[in-house]
């Protein structure tokens, strides 16, 4: 079986596609069945793509431990980060690759691919090579005649499972700050979106990283995931998905109690006041649940508006979607929506759509899909939903937002916390002190006041409930991704 196929990108650009494991610094044949990985717009078979079996996954695991052992947690922090640097470097010379690569296997429209998530992970690269030696420990007084101090050393082997949403930009997240600290990984790419994990393999041999620091194993989750979560020598599970599918892991992890990072899913609310700026909240509400497809796990697609400005928002939200309403193949000029990821999920949107015209949600706009051919949704928006609607409570991961009205702020409050999902909520209003006092309400991992969807590589990223646990980012993971040694010196030679 080969180990690459050249592909031809819509775009022009030319290269040199790895379709097999890469474990130890070598490219091998996986053990598993084989995949297809398609392109969302076209429904055609991009490449065949070789799966882990749990065989692969421990020679990938054996290949990381001896890597943590006899190399990358002996080297100097600082060489570390140069080699995060040259990463970087690599990933910016080959940013219109890789986004379109990401554009090709996600569909999602190469321009956001380039300028967003290929922007986002040279940054992480930067920013953690920077960190690298930056880890400090504290030391504790405790008495006279004791020194007590503690080092913050790394857990070992990271096994890495990301989803589809964000290939590129999920794997910097996690490779990053686990590789700044001095742990090895054993990364899985989803099945849908391998092709930028496996061409990153190519940059790690390129910026001369050693052997088995890090292994990457395409595979389908039931197999080659669970065969990682599984595994008896993985120190840690960091793992960003569903939420079925990260309780599941949490399950595999307790064997030999892994520590574990879950970044999960959500049903985040919007709130509008009726002192907020409405161009602006129409504006990034509509963001906050379009952008991506609307397959981002902060998108908001609960949207409460305050009864006295609800009619007036509507007909802005419409009018704002409408001009949006641009969806095409990912690298067509202009776009700004592409394909849902696949059949399944544009299945599964359309039947939440069907649920909430049974239920008697309004529906505004959209509401089917779009075209033929291609896994296609038109942006859907509801209006007058109510709190018991599958819309209102289940995540959909697709461009399908639930509008109602509220009339007091303690309504609208226990509204946005009557949710198993607490991962972020964004609220918009011009008074200063309701933005604070609601803002601390919320239970939410992140809090957008007049804005939706930031998110920055310094500042922590997760969620509260069943939206995860841990967070990812700025100096949180480099607690993630690190375990404190408290060492007690007697200084009292007489005791
Ligand atoms: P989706 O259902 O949208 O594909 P998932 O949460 O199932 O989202 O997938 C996110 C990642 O988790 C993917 O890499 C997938 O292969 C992996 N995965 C799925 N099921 C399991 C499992 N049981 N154990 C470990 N990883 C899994």
């Amino acid at each position: 079986m080969t180990s690459s196929v050249r592909i031809s990108l819509p775009n022009g650009i030319q290269y040199t596609q790895p379709t097999c494991l890469f474990i130890d610094n070598k490219w091998v044949p996986g053990d598993s069945d084989t995949f297809s990985v398609l392109n969302p717009a076209s429904e055609d078979e991009i490449v065949t793509i070789q799966g882990a079996s749990s065989t692969n996954v421990d020679q990938a695991v054996i290949a990381a431990r001896r890597a943590f052992e006899g190399v990358w947690s002996e080297i100097a922090a600082s060489e570390r980060g140069a080699f995060l640097y040259k990463i970087a470097e690599l990933i910016k010379r080959d940013r219109e690759l890789i986004a379109s690569i990401d554009a090709l296997d996600n569909g999602k429209p190469y321009t956001a691919a380039l300028n967003i998530d290929l922007d986002e992970a040279w940054n992480v690269f930067r920013y953690y090579a920077g960190a690298a030696d930056k880890i400090t420990g504290q030391t504790i007084e405790t008495s006279p005649a004791k020194l007590a101090y503690v080092m913050q050393e790394p857990l070992g082997v990271c096994g890495q499972i990301i989803p589809w949403n964000y290939p590129f930009m999920m794997l910097a997240w996690k490779v990053a700050p686990a590789l700044a600290c001095g742990n090895t990984v054993v990364l899985k790419p989803a099945e849908q979106t391998p092709l930028s994990a496996l061409y990153f393999c190519e940059l790690v041999l390129e910026a001369g990283l050693p052997a088995g620091v890090v292994n990457v194993l395409p595979g389908i989750g039931s197999i080659t995931g669970s065969a990682l979560a599984l595994h008896e020598d993985v120190d840690k599970i960091a793992f960003t998905g569903s939420t079925p599918t990260g309780r599941e892991i949490m399950k595999a992890a307790a064997s030999n109690l892994k520590n574990i990072t879950l970044e999960c899913g959500g049903k985040s609310p919007s709130v509008v006041f009726e002192d907020a700026d409405l161009e602006q909240a129409v504006k990034w509400c509509h963001s906050g649940i379009m952008d991506n497809q609307g397959q981002i796990c902060t998108s908001t697609s609960r949207i409460y508006v305050h009864e006295s400005v609800y009619d007036d928002f509507l007909t802005r939200f419409v009018d704002v979607t409408k001009k949006h309403d641009k969806i095409g193949d990912q690298f067509s000029e202009g776009i700004y929506q592409g394909a849902q990821i696949s059949d399944i999920q544009q299945q599964r949107i359309l039947s939440f759509i069907e649920a909430g015209k049974k239920d008697g949600a309004r529906l505004l706009y959209g509401g089917t899909r779009h075209g033929q051919k291609g896994y296609f949704i038109k942006p859907t928006i509801f209006a007058d939903t109510t709190e018991s609607m599958k819309i209102v409570r289940e995540e959909i991961f697709g461009p399908v937002v639930a509008i109602s009205k509220f009339s007091t702020q303690g309504e609208v409050i226990r509204k946005c916390n009557d949710s198993p999902y607490g991962l972020a909520a964004a609220l918009f209003t011009e008074n200063v002190r309701r933005a604070h006092i609601v803002a601390r309400k919320l239970q939410a991992g992140m809090v957008w006041i007049n804005s939706s969807g930031d998110s920055h590589y310094g500042i922590p990223f997760g969620g509260y409930k069943s939206s995860g646990i841990g967070r990812e980012l700025g100096q949180y993971a480099l607690d993630a991704y690190t375990q404190s040694k408290a060492v007690h010196v007697n200084l009292d030679s007489a005791s």
